[in-house]
């Protein structure tokens, strides 16, 4: 299969800091099928919409951002642009980032390749995945960077190494306070 060179977005956030812990140049695609009721993001939702960016492009734009810890590919759902997503992860992953990706399929169904085998590829480029889609009942301010409690922050890698789903640990990543303090 032929390596896309461009991705179609709904915007970037060079400095989020709720996208994943640390500092994160967050990537929201354009385009997505699932119409989650109370999604964060709507506009994202047509697929014809956004505007279509150079991948070589994108990534210049990030390396070039030397405060950035990881990017996070959101939307929009990544997975239905998992070719283009992937070829953005592997690049920034050459940078030594880190890639945490949003969908709204479920890691079981992106591990069977839904909703296009290419899901798999973006999975491999993956380091933590939260998945599943916006439940509004679930819905709570109280979860650490998921919409709704039926989403899951999962560790990829280690999932793949151990044939079942492993959560992410988050306690590292927290901020402490100084011994000082
Ligand atoms: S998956 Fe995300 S972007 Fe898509 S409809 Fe649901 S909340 Fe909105």
């Amino acid at each position: 299969m032929t390596t896309p060179t461009t991705i179609r977005l709904y915007g970037t956030a060079p400095d989020s800091i709720v996208d994943g812990p640390g500092l994160r140049f967050a990537v929201f695609v354009q385009g997505c099928s699932h119409g989650c009721p109370g999604c964060h993001n709507p506009d994202s939702q047509p697929c014809g919409g956004g505007t279509v960016r150079a991948i070589d492009d994108l990534v210049a734009e990030i390396a070039a951002n030397k405060l950035a810890q990881g990017i996070t590919i959101s939307g929009g759902e990544p997975f239905e642009q998992a070719a283009a997503c992937t070829e953005l992860a592997r690049q920034c992953r050459v940078l030594g980032l880190n890639v945490w990706t949003y969908s709204g399929y479920t890691y079981e169904q992106l591990a069977a390749g839904v909703p296009d085998p290419a899901a798999r590829d973006l999975l491999q480029q993956t380091d933590v995945l939260v998945d599943g889609p916006f439940v509004q009942a679930c819905h709570s301010f109280e979860l650490k960077w998921r919409g709704s409690s039926n989403q899951r922050l999962i560790d990829v890698p280690a999932t793949q190494r151990a044939g079942h789903v492993v959560l992410w640990e988050t306690e590292d990543y927290l901020p402490r306070k100084p011994a000082s303090w």
